[in-house]
């Protein structure tokens, strides 16, 4: 009996983290991490300390410092330990070595292209399908992508981000009601989203693509600010679009007592708020997540404008 993908990537995960000493204590840290909970307009949400996640959420991605390092993304450049599996001939699944799930991928495309959302929604579906233990993201260029210049996704397991894990409790007020399409806003959840629920990978595409045409693309890039999650469930495709105005909050360049380094990305928007420095994790308060997601999300009026335009 031939193997499926979901398969060859649990035993390549395993074998990685018998044979990667990198990948293999960094998993076993993660199961120390301390976290703590909290509660953000009536919606249960996370804080996880994590010391490894400095690398990415301090990552300088100005062009030039990018085109100062060599990528780490590109297959030629992958430490001789890591090993991927293939994925339709465009994909290599790896493990991620710096974890924030417990179980975590990275799928970098073979071509080093920079990161581009458009026309790849499809491709992150299909993903979806195959490994069904999964909810994938897509961070935007300047939206928590520490390669803004090698197109990737990040995938990590089921029943950890609150937004996958509680998805069915959320209220949803419905903009977008056909027999083979639900699009839906989340009237209590804090950051601004976009739901989609179909079984047609196309539709999903065709109302994805008609939400980032309505978006402001800002001077300077190539797509609106975004993260977005995917995840396959209940015979249906879930994605999340969460439009974003804000690389990061102005408290992560704030000096001395005010500063948090927190650089938010897909993770964070599904209610994983991830903290590298143990000084901003003991002092965050509930407060200071709620002024980070309202400070780099689209606010309510503007989603909700865009609503109206789909529903039209
Ligand atoms: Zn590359």
């Amino acid at each position: 009996m031939a193997t499926t993908l979901a398969e060859e990537v649990e035993k390549m995960r395993y074998s990685q983290l018998q044979e990667w000493e990198l990948a293999k204590v960094n998993y076993d840290n993660l199961r120390t991490v301390k976290t703590k909970k909290f509660v953000i307009d009536s919606i249960p949400m996370i804080v996880q300390f994590n010391p490894k996640r400095i690398t990415s959420s301090a990552a300088k991605v100005d062009s030039k410092s990018i085109q100062e390092r060599k990528c780490f993304l590109c297959p030629g450049n992958l430490p001789e330990q890591q090993k991927g599996i293939d994925f339709m001939g465009k994909y290599l699944v790896l493990v991620n070595p710096f974890p924030i799930f417990p179980k975590h991928l990275t799928i970098p495309g073979y071509k080093h292209e920079p990161q581009q959302i458009k026309g790849k929604i499809t491709d992150m579906l299909e993903l979806a399908y195959s490994l069904q233990d999964y909810v994938f993201f897509y961070n935007g260029p300047k939206c928590g992508a520490s390669a803004p210049d090698h197109l990737h996704f990040q995938a990590g397991n089921k029943g950890f981000l609150p937004m996958e894990k509680d998805f069915d409790s959320f209220k949803k007020e419905n903009i977008v009601l056909k027999s083979n399409i639900q699009i839906s806003l989340l009237a209590e959840y804090p950051c601004s989203t976009f739901i989609m629920e179909s079984e047609d990978i196309l539709l999903i595409d065709e109302y994805f693509n008609k939400i980032d045409d309505a978006l402001e693309i800002k001077t300077g890039e190539y797509e609106p600010m975004m993260n977005v999650l995917v995840w396959y469930s209940q015979d249906r495709y879930k994605l999340c679009f969460f439009p974003r105005v804000k690389h990061r909050p102005s408290c992560f360049f704030e000096e001395g007592e005010n500063n948090i380094l927190i650089s938010p990305a897909s993770v964070d928007m599904g209610g994983v708020f991830i903290t590298p420095l143990e000084k901003d994790f003991d002092k965050i308060k509930e407060e200071d997540v709620s002024k980070i997601i309202w400070e780099v999300c689209l606010d309510k009026a503007s989603l909700q404008k865009i609503a109206d335009q789909l529903n039209a």
